[in-house]
C-alpha cells in the first residue's frame, strides 16, 4: 500500500517535470521561431531541416519552398557552401563567415554566417546557423570606392603636370637661391604625397577587382627608405624622424608597393603622433628575412581598434583622433600588398605610448658574382 502511494507521488512527480520541460520546449522554440535574426538547422546530409520566419522573409521562400531543401540550392557560390559543411562536420564553429546567399527573386544577399554543431553524445545532430546581413554595407563600401577611383582617375593628370613642372623649377633655381628652391622643393614634396595617395585609391579599386599584381625586382631597400624619409622630413619639422640598420638589405619584391607600405606606416606615424616624437623606420636583420619596421611615439591605439584596424575603410573614431582626417584604407592596403608578398603586417601598441608596425620580407643574399633568392 505504502509501496503504490510512494509510486503515485513520483509519477505526479515526473509528469509535473515532463509539463515544465515541455512548457520550456514550446517557449525555446517560440523564442527562435519569432526571433528577428534569421536562423536555420540544417542536418548532416546538408538539408535544411528548420528555418524561422526571419529566414524566410529575409529570402523570400514559402516554407515549404526552403525546408527539406539542401541548404547548397540557396548559396550563390558553390565552393563557399562546401567550405562551410566541411568545416561543420569537423567540428569547427564557424564566426562572421561571409557568403552570399540566393533570394528567391534573383537577388544577392550578402551575410555573415555564425554556426556550430549540435551533437548529442558525441553524435552529430544539426548545426545551427544565423546570418547577418551586410548587403548595404557591401553597397554602400562599393559607391566609396566607385567614387573615389573615379576622383582619383581625374586628379592624376593635373597632379602629374604639377609635379613636372616643379620638378623643372627646382632643377632652375640654385640652391643658394633660397626661398624659391625651398617652395620648389615643398610643391615637390607635397606632389609626390598626394600622387601616393591616388595610387593608394586606385590600388583599392583593383584589390577588390583581384587586379592588383606584382612587379618584382631585386632592390636595394636603403634608397627607397631614404627617398621616403627625405620627403616626409621636408614635409614635417614636428618630428625627428630616424633610419636605423636598413644599408645592405636586397630584397626581391614590388619596390614601388613596398614604397607605398612605407611611405603608409610613415605618414600614419607623423600623422598619429600630434604632438611629436621621435619616429623610426628600422630594420632587423635576420638569417634569409629582414623585419622591417615603423615605430612612433604617437597616440597607441587600443586592443579593440587593433583587431579591425586592417578592415577596408575602417577607422577609429575616439575623441583624441576625431579631428584627424583620412579614409581607413592605407592599413587595408599595406595588408592587401604584403599578403601579396606572402608576409604579414603587424602591430604592437600601447594607449598614449604609441605604435609599431612590422613585417618581415625575404632577403636576397649577394655576392659578387650570383644573387640568388632564399
Ligand atoms: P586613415 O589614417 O586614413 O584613417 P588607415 O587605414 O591608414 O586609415 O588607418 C586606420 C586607422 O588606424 C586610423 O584611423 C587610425 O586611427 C589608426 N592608426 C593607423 N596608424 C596609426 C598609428 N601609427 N598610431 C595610432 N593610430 C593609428
Amino acid at each position: 500500500m505504502e509501496d503504490t502511494k510512494k509510486l503515485k507521488e513520483k509519477l505526479a512527480h515526473y509528469e509535473k517535470e515532463n509539463e515544465d520541460l515541455k512548457l520550456k520546449v514550446e517557449e525555446l522554440t517560440d523564442f527562435f521561431e519569432n526571433a528577428s535574426m534569421p536562423l536555420h538547422w540544417v542536418d548532416g546530409e546538408g538539408i535544411i531541416i528548420w528555418a524561422n520566419q526571419a529566414e524566410l522573409d529575409a529570402l523570400g521562400y514559402a516554407k515549404e519552398e526552403y525546408i527539406g531543401f539542401p541548404i547548397s540550392n540557396f548559396h550563390a557560390d558553390q565552393e563557399v557552401i562546401q567550405d562551410i559543411l566541411t568545416r561543420l562536420t569537423n567540428n569547427e564553429t564557424l564566426l562572421d563567415y561571409s557568403a552570399k546567399l540566393q533570394c528567391k527573386d534573383g537577388s544577392i544577399k550578402h551575410v555573415l554566417i555564425n554556426s556550430n554543431v549540435l551533437r548529442k553524445n558525441g553524435k552529430f545532430v544539426h548545426t545551427r546557423c544565423f546570418t547577418r546581413d551586410i548587403t548595404e554595407k557591401i553597397r554602400e563600401d562599393q559607391r566609396k570606392s566607385d567614387f573615389v577611383s573615379l576622383v582619383s582617375h581625374e586628379l592624376k593628370t593635373p597632379l602629374t603636370t604639377i609635379s613636372s613642372y616643379s620638378q623643372l623649377l627646382m632643377k632652375n633655381t640654385k640652391k643658394d637661391e633660397g626661398i624659391n628652391f625651398q617652395a620648389a622643393t615643398k610643391i615637390q614634396a607635397q606632389a609626390k604625397k598626394m600622387t601616393a595617395m591616388i595610387h593608394d585609391f586606385l590600388n583599392l579599386a583593383r584589390v577588390e577587382e583581384g587586379q592588383i599584381r606584382l612587379n618584382e625586382e631585386t632592390f636595394e631597400l636603403y634608397p627607397l627608405v631614404e627617398e621616403i624619409t627625405g620627403d616626409a622630413r621636408i614635409l614635417d619639422t614636428k618630428h625627428k624622424v630616424r633610419l636605423i640598420d636598413c644599408e645592405a638589405v636586397t630584397l626581391f619584391a614590388d619596390r614601388e608597393k613596398i614604397g607605398q607600405v612605407l611611405m603608409n606606416l610613415l605618414s600614419n606615424a607623423i600623422k598619429y603622433s600630434p604632438m611629436g616624437g621621435t619616429i623610426t623606420i628600422g630594420c632587423r636583420k635576420q638569417p634569409g628575412k629582414v623585419n622591417i619596421y615603423v615605430s612612433d611615439e604617437g597616440l597607441g591605439i587600443s586592443k579593440t581598434d587593433q583587431k579591425r584596424l586592417f578592415e577596408r575603410f575602417y577607422r577609429v573614431t575616439n575623441d583624441k583622433v576625431k579631428t584627424i582626417g583620412g579614409f581607413g584604407i592605407g592599413l587595408y592596403l599595406v595588408a592587401e600588398i604584403l599578403r601579396q608578398h606572402n608576409s604579414q603586417i603587424q602591430v604592437y601598441s600601447q594607449e598614449d605610448e604609441g605604435s609599431t608596425f612590422h613585417f618581415d620580407l625575404e632577403m636576397v643574399i649577394s655576392n659578387k658574382t650570383t644573387t640568388f633568392r632564399f
